[in-house]
């Protein structure tokens, strides 16, 4: 079994409803144990900023897949949910992304792990801060507690107080 991290968004339509079919998805599926979910946080859209808020937050699971097969469970919930194929960086039902897995790390045309851009997003690193701020991030093996305190990122996130998943 191996620990990883996956961070969850949503803009478009119910944005809670997404996110809470993709977690109750990611409890059903054989392979994958929910361990610990963050709060919800309203964000500002990063990369292309004319598009609505997102809705962000972080899942810790215990998995015994491999990480693509974790990467493929992970576009079938997305498809399952509604994500329609966009622009990059564009408006999503759902998007699902796995940040941290276990100490690996890897850089292949489909999956990069850890995610490359865990440091410079604070909708990525306030919501995994909050249920793991000791983890050690694989690359940099610093905590993410520390990559949060470095953080030079002017976007909104903002905690949910009556989000409940
Ligand atoms: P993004 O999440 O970057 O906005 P998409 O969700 O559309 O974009 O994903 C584009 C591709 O990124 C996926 O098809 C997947 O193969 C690839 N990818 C690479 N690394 C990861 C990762 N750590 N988690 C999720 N997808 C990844
Ligand atoms: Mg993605």
């Amino acid at each position: 079994m191996y620990a990883a991290y996956i961070g969850f968004g949503s803009n478009i339509g119910d944005r809670l409803v997404h996110i809470q079919n993709a977690i109750h998805a990611l409890s059903k599926t054989e392979g994958i144990t929910l361990q610990k979910i963050s709060s919800i946080y309203t964000t500002d859209p990063v990369g292309y900023e004319a598009q609505a808020q997102f809705l962000n937050g972080v899942a810790a699971i215990q998995t015994s897949l491999s990480p693509l097969a974790l990467l493929h469970t992970l576009k079938d919930i997305e498809t399952a949910i509604g994500r329609k194929h966009r622009i990059r960086w564009g408006p999503r039902e759902i998007d699902l992304d796995i940040l941290i897995y276990g100490d690996l790390c890897v850089q292949t045309e489909k999956l990069v792990v850890p995610h490359p851009e865990i440091h410079l997003r604070g909708f990525v690193l306030v919501p995994l801060a909050e249920i793991a701020p000791d983890l050690v991030h694989p690359v940099f093996q610093v905590s993410i507690q520390t990559l949060l305190n470095r953080l030079e990122d002017s976007k909104s996130v903002l905690k949910e107080e009556d989000c409940v998943l």
